[in-house]
Parts: C-alpha cells; sequence; structure tokens
C-alpha cells in the first residue's frame, strides 16, 4: 500500500495530521521511564500494556526497530479546560478509537497486517483490564502500550513529522503511531 493512501485516509477520517517517517527517526529517552514509574496516570503495573510489566526502555526500543517504518498520526481538538483530566481523557479515548478503527480499515484496503500499533495512552481493549485481578490478558495478540511507555519523545517525534503539538489556547494534542515493514 502506498504511503500516501495512509496519510490520506488517515486525513478522510478525522485525523488533523498524518505521516510516514522512518522507525530510526523515533527518539526515545530511556530516563523518561521514571514518568511512568511516578504514576500520575494510575496504570503504572495495572495494565499488562504498561511498565514494568510491557518491558524495560531499551525492549520497547528494541520493538520499534523491528518494523521500518511508522505512520505517525496525530488529533487536535478544542476543551473546555486542558487540566480537566476527564475532559482530555474522553478525548485520548477518542483518539485511541478512531487509530483502531483506521487501521481496520487501512487493513481491509490491503495494508500489511502484522504491524504494532503505539498509542496515546494505557491499553484499553477490556472495560478495565485484567492485571489487578491477576487474570490472564484476553487480548495478548491486541493489546497496546502508550508512547510514554515506549519512552518516545513527543516533541521530538512531532517536529519529526512536520506536526504542530502545542497544548495553547485550549487546542489539546495526541499522538498514536502504527509500526509497519517488518
Ligand atoms: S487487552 Fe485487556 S487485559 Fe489485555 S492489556 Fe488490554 S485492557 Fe489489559
Amino acid at each position: 500500500m502506498k504511503e500516501e493512501h495512509m496519510k490520506q485516509t488517515a486525513l478522510e477520517n478525522g485525523f488533523a495530521a498524518a505521516a510516514v517517517i522512518g522507525t530510526d527517526q523515533i527518539y526515545t529517552v530511556p530516563e523518561y521511564r521514571e514518568f511512568c514509574v511516578q504514576n500520575l496516570c494510575g496504570n503504572y503495573n495495572k495494565n499488562y500494556g504498561c511498565p514494568p510489566y510491557c518491558g524495560t526502555p531499551e525492549e520497547m526500543k528494541e520493538k520499534i526497530l523491528r518494523y521500518r517504518r511508522a505512520l505517525v498520526l496525530q488529533t487536535r481538538n478544542q476543551v473546555k479546560d486542558m487540566y480537566d483530566g476527564e475532559e482530555t481523557g474522553r478525548l485520548k479515548k477518542t483518539h485511541t478509537k478512531k487509530t483502531l478503527k483506521l487501521i481496520q480499515l487501512l487493513k481491509e484496503q490491503g495494508m500489511e497486517g502484522k504491524g504494532l500499533a503505539i498509542m496515546a495512552g494505557s491499553c484499553n481493549l477490556c472495560e478495565s483490564c485484567k492485571m489487578p485481578e491477576g487474570k490472564p490478558c484476553p487480548h495478548e495478540d491486541m493489546c497496546f502500550s502508550c508512547l510514554s511507555a515506549y519512552c518516545i519523545d513527543a516533541g521530538h517525534l512531532a517536529k519529526s513529522c512536520g506536526m504542530d503539538m502545542s497544548w495553547t489556547g485550549n487546542i489539546v494534542s495526541f499522538f498514536s503511531i502504527y509500526l509497519f515493514d517488518a
């Protein structure tokens, strides 16, 4: 599938911007793992897609480099209050849904199906993650991790893609990535 088609389809399906870059342009900072450990999102050690279960920063980087290309997707939305976690959280979930829908659509149109999705937030395929109950993950082949779990520098990513990631004027911005071409 042509990369131009992937980008165009993303724009036609609700994304504000889309770009395809080489995975060697995805800059990671292992020290960012500390932000996960601080657990401001509340998912540390509570979700199979999150640290520490998902893997070390080095293992996560290795996962990225198993693929050659990355479709980077961005949504930008106006909110009433960008410090309202509930409001931005809802948008993050919508971004995830849009990404999953787009991946499905592109697969139906012939995109190779063995890629890897990196999302704006922690895995939410289940109503609540089975990890705290000690139950196995029912969707091991589909569950995902977020950019933070991969220690991806979002600012650097936006720059590599020519995207504006500023949170200004109550506009919030989220990213997701689909890795392909293994
Ligand atoms: S698929 Fe369900 S159990 Fe598995 S990581 Fe995602 S939310 Fe957790």
